[in-house]
Formats: C-alpha cells, structure tokens, sequence
C-alpha cells in the first residue's frame, strides 16, 4: 500500500464522526477501542468572545488504508462515509499534487 495515501482535506469536516463509526464496523472494532481514525476537535476562542471550533480527522497506527477492501476494488469505509467529502484516497502522487491547494489539509501516506 506504499503507492497509496489518504488526503484530509479538513476544511469542511463537520465533527460527524461517521468516518469512525464507518472503520469500527468494517474492521469489527468494539466501539469503545481505537480504530483508524479519530475526530479531534479543537475550541480557540476569538476576538470579541467568538469560539471557533475545529474538527480533525487523525489517522491513528491502526490504519492500515482498507487494505482488503481496495485490493477488491472498493473505496476505504471512511473515504466512502464521509458526506461532507472531506476523505480523498489515491495514488500518493496524484494526491500529493493537489495537497498545496487546499488550506487546510494533511495528506498521509503509509
Ligand atoms: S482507511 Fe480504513 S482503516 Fe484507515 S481509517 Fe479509513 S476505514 Fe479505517
Ligand atoms: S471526516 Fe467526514 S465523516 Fe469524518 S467527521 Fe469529518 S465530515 Fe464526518
């Protein structure tokens, strides 16, 4: 799975949590351990006492990029639940020219 990698692009991520929920059942995982990936938020307070909040998706060590799936042709189950489209996966290289374009994303790769 060296040549494949998952893009963030977080911008829009609404804190949902279905790309969780989506790894924990495609991998069996019970719902309270560590699955692939993990929402972190992030509260910072503004000028004029705003809050804004921010959602993370964080792959953890236990993604292993969907290997059985894609081997079968399917998308990763994150990639495929994410409604808000924030989950791209690819060859590495394709996704790794668009990463500079966006404003808030990470691209990881394994
Ligand atoms: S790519 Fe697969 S294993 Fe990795 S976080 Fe997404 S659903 Fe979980
Ligand atoms: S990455 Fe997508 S599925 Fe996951 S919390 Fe954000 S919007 Fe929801």
């Amino acid at each position: 799975m060296n040549d494949y990698a998952l893009l963030v692009d977080y911008e829009y991520c609404t804190g949902c949590h279905a790309c969780e929920v989506a790894c924990k059942q495609e991998h069996r995982i019970p719902a309270k351990k560590p699955g692939g990936i993990k929402i972190i938020e992030l509260i910072e307070e503004l000028p004029g006492r705003k809050l804004d909040i921010t959602y993370f998706p964080l792959l953890t060590r236990f993604c292993l990029f969907c290997a059985p799936r894609v081997k079968r042709g399917l998308l990763p189950a994150c990639v495929k639940h994410c409604m808000a489209q924030c989950l791209k996966f690819g060859r590495a290289e394709e996704l790794a020219k668009k990463t500079p374009r966006k404003r808030r994303a990470v691209l990881w790769a394994r």
